[in-house]
């Protein structure tokens, strides 16, 4: 009772407790572990798996199939959410759907659905921020804070889903804030989860993870047999003009890049997207396309086109503010282009400009 009485007059917010082991962002096999370790049977494991990934229970005592004794010690010792909902935004203009989410530490992340005819796309994202700094995006432009875990991760689709209704979601991408193979382990850990079907229900093929090229990182990626489906970030095929936009490029060049996306979908047997930001004077001209073809008739892959999204909202100085998007007429023909030489182009549709939630345009607005 007195623990109780100092507890009341000075309680403590469950979230600063960092002594709590955080079971969100285990594997099934380190969840089995765990349960064993602490003198559990190991089905314990797989029971609170189901619980948390498949049924995306946020409180042990929902977990109805353990004894109610284990539920308490669970919750006396065990952290399930790391996320928490701050807000969420929907597009007039297609119902796309952005959601910004708090860590424990106070960072602030957004995730975003994506309704599209016939499927609807989750978005998420890896890190806060992001250490890249390609020209045309926003996130790189407000530089990188931290690695999220495998359980912030997971846990944007388990608030998403909440909201948004498990069964609406089709495709998750790892294409949101951050590098996902600059943050391999935690990325690797939450696609394990994603990736038993008994989770999400949503197929391998239906979730991708799209890098901007850390070819070792591919490579390690399709060694995992994971088999997801992986979009290299291209955006020009000469290694001069990429290291502009995109400063990684030096230390992985592009000729590393196709190589590792080669070894990728041979491995994987999957097709790989390449995506290609049109950018006015810079990756639009007929050498691009002549380019573009050399690479592509090589092996399984597929080109998706998509119109740049302006970062003017972001001030940027230098480059980025010098880029300017491709015009729809040159972007027709461009991809016309690339039809008649037998590849394989999608123009991707610009989804939710109006709130910020467009692809690169992920970027917080508040400050620390
Ligand atoms: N770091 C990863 C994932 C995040 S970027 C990667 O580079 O792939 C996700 C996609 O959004 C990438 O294809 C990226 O090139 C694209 N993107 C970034 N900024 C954009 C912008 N301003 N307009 C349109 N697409 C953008």
């Amino acid at each position: 009772m007195e623990n109780q009485s100092s507890l009341d007059i000075n309680p403590q917010p469950e979230n600063t407790n960092t002594d709590k082991t955080v079971l969100k962002g285990l594997t099934l096999d380190e969840l089995k572990n765990y349960f064993s370790q602490s003198g559990e049977p190991r089905f314990r494991g797989e029971q609170v798996f189901n619980w948390m990934y498949n049924h995306l229970v946020t409180d042990f005592f929902d977990m109805a199939n353990l004894p109610k004794v284990l539920r308490t010690k669970l919750k006396d010792n065990c952290e399930i959410m790391t996320l928490e909902f701050v807000e969420s935004e929907v597009s007039s203009l297609n119902g796309t759907k952005k959601y910004i989410f708090e860590t424990k530490d106070k960072n602030k992340i957004e995730s975003v659905i994506i309704p599209e005819e016939g499927r609807t796309t989750l978005c998420l994202s890896t890190q806060v921020g992001c250490p890249l700094d390609c020209k045309f995006c926003a996130t790189g432009l407000m530089g990188y804070k931290i690695n999220l875990t495998a359980g912030e991760i997971y846990d944007q689709y388990v608030l998403a889903a909440k909201d948004y209704g498990k069964e609406n979601i089709t495709n998750i991408v790892f294409m949101g804030m951050g590098e996902p193979l600059l943050n391999y382990n935690a990325t690797v850990k939450a696609l394990e989860i994603f990736a038993q079907e008994l989770t999400t229900g949503i197929s391998k093929k239906k979730i991708t993870v799209s890098t901007a090229g850390i070819a070792p990182k591919i490579r390690d990626l399709a060694d995992k047999n994971l088999n997801v489906k992986l979009a290299l970030s291209l955006h020009s095929c000469f290694e001069d003009i990429r290291s502009k936009i995109m400063p990684i490029n030096d230390k992985y060049p592009l000729r590393q890049n196709i190589d590792a996306v080669k070894y990728y979908a041979r491995k994987t047997r999957t097709r790989i997207t390449f995506e290609y930001i049109m950018l006015k004077d810079i990756n639009d001209r007929d050498d691009d396309i002549e380019a573009l073809w050399k690479i592509c008739k090589e092996f399984p892959c597929k080109i998706n086109v998509i119109p740049f999204n302006s970062l003017q909202h972001m001030n940027p100085a230098g480059l980025s503010a010098e880029l300017e998007p491709t015009s729809p007429e040159r972007i027709e023909e461009f991809v016309q282009q690339l039809r008649d030489k037998n590849i394989t182009v999608m123009i991707r549709t610009t989804q939710g400009e109006d709130i910020a939630a467009a692809c690169g345009q992920l970027a917080i607005k508040y400050t620390q």
